[in-house]
């Protein structure tokens, strides 16, 4: 492993923790999200691991290498991580070459400014060299931070919430952009965001994190398509939630019919399905126990659409392709496409 985080705990205030027992690793070139809402301590824990902050117990490790633990603190300087900034930080009376070739201390002075022009050419912001910052989009801003972040070669780059400032054209190919520039370098990184999209689509493996605590780690597929909580299945998108209280089941009974599970279960349980899970039909023939909805809104979004059904007095969202078309007040039947996941019922 190349990172590793270990059962970290940071509070400001005594008995207030932020971020409480937090532990996960990053594998070489591997690209990791920190999710959460806002205050759900993702950037106490990336100053922790950056050595802007200590830790109050735990560890952090980089190559086997103790950066961080109630004895030691390696200065964040001598750390060998670069970092990308939300506001990107660059020194404002600088050229972009200046700020790429300022970090580059370990180079001789006659050889700083033809490496951090390559690292531009590479970051796409060659011909950009001579500009200051205030003479750059926030794009290109962003591109010079990160190539001044990877410039010294550092096997882990940390980025916190670094595509906010973007619109959202920009933040999506500066995104692919910046992804693709990692992954050709070797380097492994930790992102820090709120934004669900960008976690799941930038990063190889994403922790979820709610009031100072991972609640779940895995791929994007997984989290998403998987949750392991009520809180990871409501932050990461729209879902429909059924409670149920079961005797050794596979399937419960709801307004919907009967519904699948995705494993045997035991007692009372929440389970969660996917809007795209679900499709909705007109009430031809026999129901199969389930009951007759209304379509109560409808959400046209060109390529899919949302609906939101009323059945046996709940509410249901339902995402289809285009071409099911149903408009308000139409009788249908909701279908499920897929088992429900059943959530670990702690909260
Ligand atoms: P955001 O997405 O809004 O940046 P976050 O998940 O990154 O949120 P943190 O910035 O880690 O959250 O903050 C977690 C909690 O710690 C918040 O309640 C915040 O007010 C508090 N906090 C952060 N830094 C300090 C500090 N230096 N002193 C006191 N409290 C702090």
């Amino acid at each position: 492993m190349l990172l590793e985080v270990k059962n970290i705990e940071k509070s400001f205030e005594k008995d207030i923790p932020v971020v409480q027992g937090v532990a996960f690793s990053v594998r070489e070139n591997e690209i990791f999200a920190l999710l959460g809402p806002s205050g759900c301590g993702k950037t106490t824990t990336l100053r922790v691991i950056s050595g802007f902050e200590k830790l109050d117990s735990g560890e952090v490790l980089l190559d086997n290498k103790v950066l961080s633990s109630v004895d030691t603190h390696v200065a964040p300087q001598k750390r060998g991580i670069g970092f990308v900034f939300q506001d990107y930080a660059l020194f404002p009376h600088m050229s972009a070459l200046d700020n790429v070739a300022f970090g580059l201390t370990d180079l001789p002075k006659f050889k700083r400014k033809v490496f951090a022009e390559e690292v531009l050419c590479r970051t796409g912001m060659g011909n950009f060299k001579d500009r200051s910052p205030a003479e750059l989009s926030g794009g290109q801003q962003q591109r010079v931070a990160l190539a001044r972040a990877i410039a010294p070669e550092p096997k882990l780059v940390l980025l916190d919430e670094p595509f906010s400032n973007l619109d959202a054209m920009l933040r999506e190919t500066t995104r692919n952009e910046v992804r693709s520039i990692l992954k050709k370098a070797g380097m492994s990184a930790v992102l820090v965001t709120h934004d669900q999209e960008e976690a799941l689509s930038f990063a190889d493996r994403i922790a979820v994190m709610n009031n100072g605590k991972i609640e779940q780690i895995g791929t994007p597929e997984e989290v998403y398509y998987k949750p392991k909580t009520r809180f990871v299945a409501q932050f990461l998108g729209r879902t429909n939630l059924f409670e149920a209280d079961v005797d050794h089941a596979d399937c419960i009974h709801t307004n919907l019919g009967c519904l699948k599970l995705n494993c045997r279960a035991h007692g009372q349980i929440t389970c969660s399905i996917r809007p795209e899970h679900l499709t909705i039909e007109k009430p031809n023939g026999s129901l199969n126990g389930s009951k007759k909805g209304i379509i109560i809104a409808r959400e046209f979004k060109g390529h899919d659409i949302t609906y939101h059904v009323e059945c046996g007095g709940e509410r249901y969202i339902v995402h289809t392709d285009n071409r099911i078309l149903f408009e308000p007040n139409d009788e249908v039947v909701v279908k499920p496409l897929e088992p429900a996941v059943v959530l670990d019922n702690f909260n």
